[in-house]
């Protein structure tokens, strides 16, 4: 054994040293249909206004540590009731890894739970933070088990409970009411954190409920809406539970460029907006000209993206490859999704280049 591979293992926990890292296939050259991205760019002009704001922004300086300005718009302009406030992080994988980080205990392993198949990032942030992930596994159809969730908080009493909504990687909405009485099964013990990154499409969201429900976070961020380079991700939620959160978020989290560009980009959300409807009204398109293919199960979405369920996953994934169009396969995520592949909503004519590539691999 090299000298450094006695370092790596004398060093890194084992756990760490047993993972993949979060692989990100290099997209140049493909239609890139894997991520949930907004395919659209800001139009010309205001590409051209936003660069001479990031030429003005003071690159020598940290960011202002508060704030302040960016925090009032997004409370002003994303629907944040008035009294909340929010937090901010590097995208909303880090207020992920914050709130895991601040309720792992030692000693007594906190538990942090998500109805699964879920977004990696809940499982992987309780393992890096030294907490137990429960995953409690949703209906055949993708619905909330709600009785499994229920028995699951009475067991195991976790922390922090994860609902996507909607749910990534299946894309449905869960029963608004079946949120609800988890939320409050949560009460004193557990946070319920709605996870709300696909909202710009689904249009519907918890943030409002904030006020019923004083164990509530709600966590959004601006990569869906078509910013995901920036990343910028935002929690809201009672002060008091932020304060806390607050402590763990690393100082200077969120650059001067994203705030600069975020701050642009909220006066401009009509623009997003109508991008997120274009993008909805190809959703329609794309999972009617799905359900219409032979061997092809489409699962109802209300996100920018379609998963569904083809006769043989690995091998369309890579045919699609083959042609250049790159999408996720969700096979090896879960039992529940085998065969189950992952598309994006694009443009028009990437939903089309996809459906042609698809149809000539079935
Ligand atoms: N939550 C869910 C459910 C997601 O699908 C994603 C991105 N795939 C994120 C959070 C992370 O988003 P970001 O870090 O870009 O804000």
């Amino acid at each position: 054994m090299s000298s450094i591979d006695k370092l790596v293992e004398n060093t890194i926990r084992e756990d760490i040293r047993a993972i993949a890292s979060y692989h990100v296939p290099d997209a140049r050259g493909y239609i890139k249909l894997d991520a949930m991205e907004n395919p659209y760019a800001l139009p010309e002009h205001l590409r051209a206004d936003l660069g001479q704001r990031l030429a003005d922004a003071a690159l020598n300086r940290y960011p202002v540590p508060s704030y302040a300005t960016l925090k009032a718009k997004i409370c002003a302009s994303l629907g944040v009731p008035a009294g909340y406030d929010v937090l901010l992080g590097n995208g909303s994988d880090e207020l992920i890894s914050i709130m895991a980080t601040a309720v792992a205990q030692q000693g007594r392993r906190a538990v942090i739970m998500a109805p699964t198949p879920a977004f990696i990032m809940f499982s992987r942030s309780a393992q890096f933070a030294g907490a137990d992930f429960v995953g409690v596994p949703v209906k055949a159809d993708f619905s909330l088990d709600l009785d499994a969730m229920l028995a699951a908080i009475a067991q195991h009493q976790p922390a922090l409970v994860f609902l996507a909504y909607p749910n990534n990687p299946t894309g449905n909405l869960f029963d608004a009411g079946a949120m609800e009485a988890i939320i409050g099964a949560l009460g004193e013990t557990g946070i319920a954190v709605v996870d709300e990154a696909y909202q710009p499409f689904a249009r519907q969201s918890f943030m409002g409920r904030l006020p019923e429900f004083p164990n509530l976070v709600v966590m959004r961020t601006l990569s869906k809406l078509g910013l995901a380079g920036i990343r910028l991700g935002y929690l809201s939620g009672d002060a008091k539970l932020l304060e806390q959160f607050e402590k763990v978020r690393p100082p200077y989290n969120v650059n001067v460029l994203t705030q600069v560009a975020a701050e642009f980009a909220l006066e401009h959300l009509d623009v997003l907006d109508q991008q997120a409807g274009l993008l909805n009204a190809e959703r329609s398109r794309l999972a009617a000209e799905l359900a219409a293919l032979p061997g092809v199960e489409v699962f109802p979405s209300a996100a920018n993206f379609i998963s569904m369920r083809v006769p043989d996953g690995e091998r369309t994934v890579a045919e699609l490859r083959s042609k250049k169009v790159l999408i996720k396969n969700l096979s090896k995520m879960d039992k529940m999704l085998v065969n189950c592949i992952r598309v994006t909503v694009s443009t028009p004519e990437e939903n089309t280049a996809f459906l042609n590539a698809l149809k000539a691999s079935l």
